[in-house]
Order: structure tokens, then C-alpha cells, then sequence
């Protein structure tokens, strides 16, 4: 017979497999695993991160791309590819100046499949450099989108040069609440992650203005940590988390929306083709 105490535990544990079952799914669209995260966290271990936050999918761009493939070959049903186009961290603030960069993206696109380019850094003109440009024709002609870390003003160049495009504006930009909603309601192609801010949820609890901004334009936010640097890895699970509580202050549609079915459509883009 079962001492109670075993007995207790494994109802225990059978009652925390319940709750992670009911956990509603969340896709975090903005993971990066670059190349000072390797060491220190190899694929198993980046992957078992991503499991314990209860992530249904998870979108990866690295400094450089190999690390997104590490993680692609580790878990081909968790990871979906988005090509970052620098090779080192280094070339943050220099790549869409340096043309070697087109041929280097073009190569990738060739070999192996993604859902969207980016993380960039854009701002301002750098939108408009012949390399910014290129990649702005490479995924249009993949129909895939853009994962821009990016001002107002840089986004606006974007759909330019193609107004049809995808952008999925990394950050929201950073922008005050209203600029993100003035930028919603002129682009219907623009979505917007909330990686690494607060304000929509300050100590987890949803606000108000933000509240009325997710149920005005459902399909258009995404959810994401933002692992830029090795440290940031150790907010993933956590980051899930707070995701799930303030989408909870939503109407179940669209918590769901924005918990993983947007990040699901705008994944799916390319693949019709
Ligand atoms: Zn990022």
C-alpha cells in the first residue's frame, strides 16, 4: 500500500501535469541564441529552457545564424528560423552599410528555410541603404517578414519601398501607446511584439489604455523575451509566465491571439508560396 505522504506527492505532481496542460500556449517571437550564449548554454540545455517556459513554439534569431540552426536541429517542432543577417554581434550598427552583408543573406535563404529576416537594427535612413532595400525585395519575393528593431520613421521607409510588406515591428519600437496604435491603424500589414517592455502590464497587471488598444487590433501583437544577451535566457520561463497572467485580464480570443495565434499566422506566411 502507498505510504500517504508518497501518495500526497504524486497527486501533487499529477495536479501540476493538470495545470501545465490547461497552461494556455504561448509562441515567444523574439529569442536569440548568439554566440556567447554557446558555451554556456549548449542546444540541449537552450531547448530544455524553452520547454520549461511551456513555449508551443519559439521564434530564433542569432549573431550569427548557426546558432539558429543549432537550435532548428535540436527541436525541428519548436523552433521556427528567423534569419538575423549579421554574422557577429559587431555588426549591429554597421551591417546595412556593408554590402558583403546581400550576398551572405542571399546564401542563407538558399540553404535552409525561415519564416521571416531580422532581428535588424534600422533607424531612420538606414531604411533606405541598398542593403536595407535588398532585404526588403528578399522578403517579398519569399513572402516572408521582417523582424525590425526599428523607429517609426525607419518602419514608414519600409513600406516605401513595399507597401505590402510584413513587418513585425520588434519592441512595438519603443513608441508611446499612441504612436503604436497611429502606426497599427495606417499599415495593416504591421505587427508589433512586446518584447522587453512593462508598460502594458505594469507588476503584471494589465493597463487599461493597452487593454483597449489588444481588443481594438486583436491579431496584430505578439509576445517575446528578448534574449540579446547570455542573461536574458534566465527570463524565459518567467517571461511565459507574466505573458500568461496579464492575457488572462483579456477575453480568452484574444489572450489566445495574442499568446501564440498571430505568431502562428505571420509564421505560416512564407510557406503558401
Ligand atoms: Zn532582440
Amino acid at each position: 500500500m502507498m505510504r500517504p505522504l508518497l501518495l500526497a506527492a504524486v497527486l501533487a505532481s499529477c495536479g501540476a501535469g493538470l495545470a501545465a496542460a490547461q497552461e494556455r500556449p504561448v509562441i515567444d517571437v523574439h529569442i536569440h541564441y548568439s554566440q556567447d550564449a554557446w558555451a554556456n548554454l549548449p542546444p540541449p540545455e537552450a531547448i530544455k529552457v524553452l520547454r520549461d517556459a511551456g513555449l508551443k513554439k519559439a521564434f530564433v534569431s542569432s549573431s550569427s545564424d548557426d546558432g539558429t540552426q543549432m537550435l532548428y536541429k535540436a527541436a525541428p517542432d519548436l523552433i521556427v528560423p528567423v534569419l538575423r543577417p549579421y554574422r557577429s554581434r559587431g555588426e549591429t550598427g554597421s551591417w546595412m552599410k556593408d554590402p558583403t552583408i546581400i550576398a551572405h543573406v542571399e546564401a542563407r535563404l538558399k540553404a535552409n528555410t525561415y519564416a521571416g529576416i531580422g532581428e535588424f537594427h534600422a533607424y531612420g535612413a538606414d531604411a533606405d541603404t541598398p542593403v536595407m532595400r535588398r532585404m526588403v525585395e528578399l522578403a517579398k519575393e519569399r513572402k516572408i517578414f521582417l523582424h525590425a528593431h526599428s523607429d517609426a520613421d525607419a518602419v514608414e521607409r519600409i513600406f516605401k519601398q513595399n507597401p505590402g510588406a510584413y513587418v513585425l515591428w520588434a519592441h512595438s519600437g519603443f513608441a508611446q501607446i499612441d504612436k503604436v496604435r497611429d502606426m497599427l491603424a495606417k499599415y495593416k500589414t504591421l505587427w508589433a511584439d512586446l518584447a522587453f517592455r512593462s508598460d502594458q502590464a505594469p507588476g503584471g497587471r494589465l493597463d487599461a489604455s493597452w487593454k483597449k488598444l489588444f481588443l481594438d487590433y486583436p491579431e496584430r501583437f505578439m509576445v517575446g523575451t528578448d534574449t540579446y544577451v547570455p542573461e536574458r535566457w534566465h527570463y524565459v520561463v518567467e517571461q511565459a509566465r507574466y505573458s500568461r497572467a496579464w492575457l488572462a485580464d483579456l477575453p480568452a480570443e484574444v489572450a489566445d491571439n495574442i499568446a501564440y495565434r498571430n505568431a502562428e499566422r505571420i509564421a505560416a506566411l512564407g510557406l503558401g508560396q
